[in-house]
């Protein structure tokens, strides 16, 4: 079990102590990865291995390319309709919105073409609408949706089928946290800064045959093709991100790869999922079983609606242990546990420990 704590050279720190070990003197040419140019061949080889690294992670297939943007996931909501919605005639496309990202990157599309939500407007979000509900244009260009919505915590454990339709997915906050089937997909995009590195670059992971149909007004940064023929190095890429990222994918293949990450993925939500289930209702989850995230888990203290003071007690408690950034999105409240790869069981079941110390003592 690469996990248990006895195991130190595969801490998470390790990433981090490397990139200070290396940073001023990168594999001993004398210079930082901050200095380098990015024609070099030195930070060339950095690109190609960061590459090779996340086709073998993710068993990426041969006719797919892998670009590595600036713009983070929000550039890739204008991207994908830029160089998708023009598939086909009608310049339309399905979303299926779940929760606050699909929900801005279907308002993103609408500047590029039609957009056709395919189930009823959701109220809330906190469940994935029935599939046999949804209804999928047959002209649409492609099929869009969120694999896990990082504000809402609600996760697909499903690929949709949609048949012949080119499906987009958005998996900025799960990626690398389980294998994935790449062949289901057209287009795959994921920001680096939650499970695969630092702010600063996105991963896109797109079938060949889908490019070259960018919108004529697509700006050439964006533009798909003209990045992948030029190994994303059409204008200065953002080299140290890429680089950090080259380090977290050598971690994660240390450390047993996807399969090994969604097997802790599995333990540290259940862990805190437990608890919450386990507590009579002083903690709650207001997502459905079925669609709870492995990564983000928002959940409310006191009372179904969230004790606002209760909850502030909670969070100020915890960061005086060290747990921070426990406070949920400004939308929703209450809390959120985020389980990046990052995180350790160990960190979790620190959290989970003091979620049952916190109900004794609170609990009506
Ligand atoms: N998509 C998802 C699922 C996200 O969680 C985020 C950011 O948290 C984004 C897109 C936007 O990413 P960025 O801030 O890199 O533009």
């Amino acid at each position: 079990d690469h996990y248990s704590s006895s195991t130190k050279p595969y801490c998470w720190n390790c990433v981090l102590l490397q990139a200070q070990n290396e940073l001023l003197d990168y594999s001993g040419i004398g210079i930082s990865v901050l200095e380098m140019s990015h024609r070099s061949a030195d930070f060339s080889k950095i690109v190609n291995t960061t590459e090779n690294l996340l086709r073998e992670l993710l068993n990426i297939p041969e006719n797919y390319k892998v670009l590595f943007l600036q713009g983070g996931g929000t550039g890739q909501f204008s991207a994908v309709p830029l160089n998708l919605i023009g598939l086909k005639e009608d310049r339309c496309a399905d979303y299926v919105v779940t929760g606050a990202w699909s929900a801005k990157a279907a308002k993103e599309a609408e500047k590029y073409g039609k957009v056709n939500v395919v189930h009823a407007k959701l109220d809330k979000y906190t469940n994935i609408p029935d599939k046999s509900s949804w209804s999928l244009n047959p002209s649409a260009s492609y099929v869009y949706y969120c694999c896990n919505e990082t504000v809402h915590g609600v996760e697909f454990n499903f690929i949709p089928d949609t048949k012949e339709a080119v499906l987009v997915s958005d998996m900025s906050s799960n990626f690398l946290s389980r294998p994935v089937d790449v062949s289901k997909f057209g287009l795959i995009f994921a920001g680096a800064q939650k499970n695969i590195g630092c702010a600063g670059v996105t991963v896109v992971i797109v079938r060949e045959d889908l490019l070259g149909k960018a919108l004529k007004e697509c700006p050439i940064v964006l533009d798909y093709q003209v990045q992948a023929g030029n190994n994303s190095l059409y204008n200065t890429p953002p080299c140290f991100s890429i680089y950090i990222m080259k380090l977290v994918l050598e971690w994660i293949k240390n450390n047993g790869g996807t399969e090994a990450m969604e097997n802790l993925s599995q333990k540290k939500s259940s862990l805190i999922y437990d608890v919450i289930s386990s507590s009579n209702g002083f903690y709650s989850c207001p997502v459905d079983v079925d669609c709870r995230s492995r990564m983000n888990i928002p959940f409310r203290v006191g009372k179904r609606e969230g004790d606002e003071a209760l909850e502030k007690l909670f969070l100020d408690k915890a960061s005086k242990l060290g747990m921070i950034s426990l406070k949920g999105h400004r939308s929703v409240g209450g809390i959120r546990a985020s389980l990046y790869n990052a995180v350790t069981l160990e960190d979790t079941e620190v959290l989970a420990a003091y979620m049952k110390e916190f109900l004794k003592e609170h609990q009506p």
